[in-house]
């Protein structure tokens, strides 16, 4: 048995719709933009370049009946309504035709990023981590093994903030596809049963507030609902009174 010189985290995991057991998280890759209309509100072209992506640590998972505590360092904490792929089948440089035996399920997402550190590193051209992979940015709700989903290439995606509709989508009008995210990602990394994929997000995308409740919802997966809480006191103050250095 080997020993550690401290404690490893628990693995991180998510529940599974009619399982006992639990999808254990390995690594979390998402596309940047798969929405015409959101890269449209994002100031890009939403012409069908190549996709592009960034990950968040598994450690930023939040799952179901988990609150979410506002982050530090942001004044625009935005949601983003996303299908979420888990990932059951290793997959290299896999064909879009195959890309479906490697899903496990499919689950609600929100990418949580903080907007004004996201577009100061697009500015400077600043790699994007402090926007979008801090703690507690990885909402995913349940898996739903993929056999008992109806249809992955359509189904509406809607985002309500305090109960006010405030992104609308449907799946079918990614850019790129989920077969195609997939075959896309394993011909540069080496998809791992574990791994999970933020497909992208809809027009609409907007800022929390502390007591803001989100809900998500995607046809046949129903929804998902989270709650803004207070910042993590932690953050304000140094414990022993001799201050921070402060890179915002
Ligand atoms: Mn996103």
């Amino acid at each position: 048995m080997i020993e550690y010189v401290i404690s490893p985290e628990p693995q991180v995991s998510l529940a599974v719709i009619g399982e006992r057991r639990r999808f254990p998280v390995r690594r979390i890759f998402c596309v940047g933009r798969n929405y015409a209309a959101h890269a449209r509100e994002m100031g890009q072209d939403p012409d069908r370049e190549p996709p592009f992506f960034f990950t968040k640590p598994a450690s930023s998972i939040v799952p179901e009946g988990v609150d979410i505590p506002y982050p530090p360092q942001t004044a625009e904490f935005h949601f983003e309504a996303e299908l979420v792929i888990a990932i059951g089948q290793e997959a290299i440089a896999c064909s879009v035709a195959r890309a479906r035996d490697c899903i496990y399920g499919v689950a609600i997402g929100n990418d949580l990023t903080r907007r004004d550190l996201q577009s100061k590193a697009k500015d400077k051209g600043q790699p994007w981590d402090w926007g979008k992979g801090f703690d507690h940015s990885a909402v995913c709700g349940p898996i739903h093994p993929v056999a008992t989903v109806a249809d992955l290439s359509r189904g509406r995606i809607e985002l309500q903030l305090n109960g006010r509709v405030k992104q609308e989508g449907d799946l079918a009008d990614l850019i790129w596809s989920v077969d195609e995210v997939i075959s896309i990602i394993s011909q540069s990394m080496a998809l791992r049963p574990g791994d999970l994929i933020y497909t992208g997000t809809p027009a609409g995308v907007g800022p929390m507030q502390v007591g803001d409740v989100v809900q998500i919802s995607i046809d046949g997966l129903g929804a998902i609902e989270h709650t803004i809480v207070a910042p993590d006191a932690r953050f304000q103050s140094t414990n022993d009174g001799s201050g921070t250095i402060s890179i915002s």
